[in-house]
């Protein structure tokens, strides 16, 4: 379901998709959403260059101001993680948590009993990919009702993304339990039938507003234990030409334009320190090996300690791009586009945010 594309497929998907239909149906399961995540998450594409795109269509900013606000959520989450940890409680602990260290079996087997939830799980597996309104449902379920630690539910879903983006990921967990919200979010069962078109009754959470968000399903944990453990794949020797400098690609880099000119060896770096802490599936993995040996001609994939690869990079200049996870690399790291370049304070507040970059593009957009 979610191809492996070339940047110029990618940039046709893009001109091809309706942004006034998105505003409309973006909640619905089956609405006009993008599926541009997995190629965003992985920088084969930036959120700038997807702006420039619907400018040059001839649209305002006013018309696709919805699609471009959900992208800003992105670069909102990526700038709070270069100032935070991800792992850490963005504004308050999570209230009323009885699990710490598991997760319910019905949410890794798909048998909630909710009809969409189950589906958007069986889905994840197959596909790895869940609609945004579907996360939120499933996170509010086993954060909110099952009172499971966001800590502990978090890892889950990131190891079975292709999206898998720990800025996104574990902050939108932490908004879904008020870790990073004022409030919780919460869905009845009405709104679930609504926007994933079911008609299920009775179920646990078939309850009004007043009464959902004082649910708790205590007794729904048949709680399991999950070891996500990273697949170190086989080991690769690298062919490094000693005379030319080295590009260092990560599964959040696969720029096919960056640096595309220079003769260079060019190698995808999976930072086993990294990913160990941060698990994603063999599956996810062998997604993203495909998509960047599509994009990049000559990448070589490389899974290693970051000091392993100092050794076998040490004689000439190696470019890697700014990212928090190669933020100690000893490398020429190099900036990433922004739909905001500058921003000193990154405000926790997404709306705060949203204001400071709605208010650039708005000046930008008006000189084109
Ligand atoms: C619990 C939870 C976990 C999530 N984990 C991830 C993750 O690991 N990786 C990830 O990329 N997204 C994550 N998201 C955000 C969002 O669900 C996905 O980006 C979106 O569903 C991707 O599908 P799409 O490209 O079709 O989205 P569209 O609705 O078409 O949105 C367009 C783009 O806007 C951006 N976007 C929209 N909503 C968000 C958001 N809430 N946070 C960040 N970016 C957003 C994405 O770049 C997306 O591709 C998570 C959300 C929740 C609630």
């Amino acid at each position: 379901m979610i191809p492996i594309l070339s940047l110029a497929d990618l940039e046709a998907k893009i001109d091809a998709f309706d942004p006034i239909y998105y505003a409309k149906t973006r909640n619905y399961i089956d609405g006009g959403v993008s599926y541009l995540s997995p190629y965003l998450s992985r920088g084969i594409i930036s959120l700038s260059q997807i702006v420039a795109r619907l400018k040059n269509r001839g649209f305002s900013l006013y018309e696709v101001e919805s699609f471009v606000m959900e992208l800003c959520w992105r670069e909102h989450f990526q700038r709070l993680w270069q100032q935070h940890d991800p792992t850490l409680a963005l504004r308050q602990e999570q209230q009323d948590v009885l699990h710490r260290q598991q997760l319910p079996l019905k949410i890794i087997n798909a048998q909630t009993g909710i009809e969409a939830i189950d589906k958007g799980i069986e889905d994840l597996y197959q596909t790895g990919y869940m609609h945004n309104h579907l996360r939120m449902y499933t996170a509010s379920l086993v954060c909110n009702h099952y009172q499971v630690a966001w800590e502990v539910a978090a890892p889950w879903l990131h190891f079975h993304l292709l999206d898998a983006d720990v800025a996104s990921n574990h902050f939108s967990w932490q908004w879904v339990c008020g870790a990073n919200a004022n409030k919780l979010y919460f869905a009845n069962q009405e709104n679930i039938n609504k926007y994933a078109k079911t008609q299920q009754k009775h179920t646990p959470i078939d309850v009004t507003y007043e009464a959902i968000s004082a649910l708790k399903l205590r007794g729904e944990m048949n709680s399991f234990s999950f070891e996500f453990s990273f697949l170190k794949q086989s080991e690769q020797t690298l062919h490094i030409d000693p005379k030319l400098p080295n590009c260092v690609y990560t599964p959040y880099n696969l720029d096919p334009l960056w640096h595309a000119e220079t003769k260079a060896n060019r190698i995808l770096f999976w930072d086993t320190d990294f990913w160990q802490a941060f698990p994603v599936s063999e599956k996810v993995q062998n997604w993203i090996n495909a998509l960047g040996k599509h994009n990049i001609e000559g990448l070589q994939i490389y899974y290693g300690t970051l000091a392993d690869l100092q050794i076998l990079t040490k004689e000439t200049p190696t470019f890697c791009k700014e990212h928090p996870s190669t933020k100690k690399y000893p490398f020429l790291l190099e900036p990433r586009n922004w739909l905001l370049p500058d921003v000193e304070v990154v405000p926790v507040s997404f709306f705060s945010f949203w204001k400071k970059v709605q208010k650039h593009l708005l000046k930008n957009w008006k000189q084109h």
